[in-house]
């Protein structure tokens, strides 16, 4: 079965979820940003007072919560247990510990549930580390988006807090390509069909519109 929807991957600061959000707006599609999830339930983790060490007791609370993305005129709105919690997805805590949720094979588990019912209703655009590989291995249209990192680590600090220096911002993304490459499950990887595409020197509206003509093309046809 081949999904109508489209998978991007690639790694942090890549332009994945302002890509996604574009090219969801211009198909009239819902976008799906799987990394906010991740964020939101490290979140939880965190303010509960639960160790990021302890993966068994980390998956039991996964399933024990109410995660849903909503999307309000394009922009997220990540709700845990009815509590809206997007204000707090990008906090330098959240930063540091999240790979450290991702890389626990139970916590992936409940997540990539949610994630795959909603790309099973298509006309959906996922992005995340492992959209491609592992949440919509079947969508009609996989992209991998990468950047050099010192232009992804550029991107994440102009549009971050202005508090935090570039070179903590390039150390904690040099940190997490190496741990979302590296874990066991769910790694960062680039699927045989996935479009790669360099955004180093391209503007937002070039990739939009080039992702939006492959799904044509692609998915249309
Ligand atoms: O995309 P974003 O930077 O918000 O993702 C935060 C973290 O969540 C990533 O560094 C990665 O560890 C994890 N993640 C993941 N799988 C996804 C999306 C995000 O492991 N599908």
């Amino acid at each position: 079965m081949v999904l109508r929807a489209i998978a991007i991957d690639g790694p942090a600061g890549a332009g994945k979820t302002v890509i996604a959000r574009e090219v969801a707006r211009a198909l009239r599609f819902r976008p799906l940003y799987t990394g906010l999830m991740y964020r939101a339930i490290t979140w939880a983790f965190l303010s509960r007072g639960i160790p990021l060490e302890d993966c068994d007791r980390m998956g039991e609370e996964a399933a024990a919560h109410t995660l849903t993305v909503d999307v309000e005129n394009g922009d997220p709105r990540v709700m845990l247990d009815g509590q809206d919690v997007t204000p707090h997805l990008r906090l330098p805590e959240v930063d540091r510990g999240v790979s450290r949720v991702a890389a626990c094979p139970k916590v992936r588990e409940v997540l990539v549930a949610l994630q795959r019912r909603v790309a099973e209703e298509g006309q959906v655009v996922l992005e995340g580390r492992d959209a491609t590989t592992v949440i919509a291995p079947d969508a009609c249209l996989k992209v991998f988006l990468t950047a050099t990192r010192k232009e992804r680590a550029r991107r994440r600090w102009t549009a971050g807090d202005v508090q935090v220096p570039y070179s903590a911002v390039l150390e904690d993304l040099i940190r997490r390509d190496s741990a979302d490459a590296l874990r066991e499950d769910g790694p960062m990887q680039v699927h045989p069909d996935a479009v790669v595409l360099d955004t180093t020197d391209l503007s937002p509206e070039d990739v939009v519109a080039m992702l939006v003509r492959l799904y044509r093309e692609r998915c249309e046809t």
